[in-house]
């Protein structure tokens, strides 16, 4: 079995859309596949359209936007009821102030005389999507500013850039509980992420699992050897299971479908956990 469970589709910040991702899911060779875009269930429902024409099995997921003390944390929440009031609305009031947030990033690089403009970056947001920092970098590709992605967030948008803005976003514990009330099962996303931002302190995991956290993202490109043992004998100490995922953006990002994955008994522990939804069959 090949378990991909952390993916992005053009509901949020990656390039191709959710039947798109499972047919390459598909050709990867995965057995199963987790779509988990930012703060959204929208591509939930064309994935599992795309997806019963398949072999595969979907997982429906969300990578859900956390804050603590300015440093950002990211929650995989799978199978969580999508029509949860009190967790919709959280999610709605970040994709709100995502919206502000972009305009303001762009009005501070207007200001720095950068070829942008809020239209441009707009125009690069699928309809509905959650909207983030790749589109901007999107825009400044279209624009011929930057080469890609990656030097546009070099350049412009990483973490501690001039032109960063923050948006709302719940405190990771809130985040753990609101997903596990919502019957979904929440498994911190690359806490060790170093080049995106400051880690997240191991006090930090340890509030959230008394909360209710199920597992952590382990093997992720994104950590080194270092990290991945951290994690592990962490993992291990708090009773959580260890998962593995690539965080496919399509040709936003290098990362390959199936590059990390996450074993068979460790999605069968998630889902006898899930009472919010469940994984769709082929
Ligand atoms: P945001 O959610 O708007 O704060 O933007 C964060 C998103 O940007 C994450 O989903 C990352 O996958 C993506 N990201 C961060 N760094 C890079 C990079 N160097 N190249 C492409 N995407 C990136
Ligand atoms: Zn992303
Ligand atoms: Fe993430
Ligand atoms: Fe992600």
């Amino acid at each position: 079995m090949v378990i991909d469970l952390h993916t992005h589709s053009t509901a949020s910040d990656g390039t191709e859309a959710p039947s798109v991702v499972v047919q390459r899911a598909v050709e990867a060779g995965l057995t199963t596949l987790a779509l988990t875009d930012h703060d959204t269930t929208r591509g939930w429902a064309e994935a599992a359209e795309a997806t019963r024409a398949t072999g595969i099995r979907l997982v429906p997921g969300i990578e859900v936007s956390c804050t603590r003390d300015g440093t950002s944390i990211h929650l995989l929440a799978y199978l969580p009821d999508p029509d949860h009031p009190a967790l919709m609305a959280d999610l709605a009031r970040a994709r709100e102030s995502r919206e502000t947030r972009l305009d303001r990033m762009v009005e501070l690089m207007v200001a720095d005389g950068i070829d942008i403009t809020v239209a441009g970056v707009r125009a690069e947001v699928t309809d509905g999507a959650t909207p983030g920092r790749p589109h901007i970098a999107d825009a400044l590709v279209t624009a011929g500013v930057v080469a890609d992605r990656d030097e546009a967030f070099e350049r412009f948008l990483k973490n501690d850039s001039r032109y960063y803005v923050g948006h709302y976003a719940p405190d990771p514990v809130r985040a753990v509980e609101l997903v596990r009330d919502a019957g979904g099962v929440p498994v911190i996303a690359h806490p060790r992420a170093g080049p995106r931002g400051r880690v997240v302190e191991d006090v930090v995991i340890e509030e959230m699992a008394a909360a209710g956290l199920a597992g952590i993202e382990v093997n992720h490109r994104d950590h080194d050897a270092d990290a991945v043992r951290h994690l592990t004998a962490l993992a291990a100490s708090l009773g959580l299971v260890v998962t593995g995922s690539s965080d496919y953006h399509g040709h936003g990002k290098v990362n390959r479908l199936g590059e990390n994955t996450t074993g068979p008994e460790v999605l069968s522990a998630i889902e006898s956990l899930a009472t919010g939804s469940a994984v769709v069959e082929p």
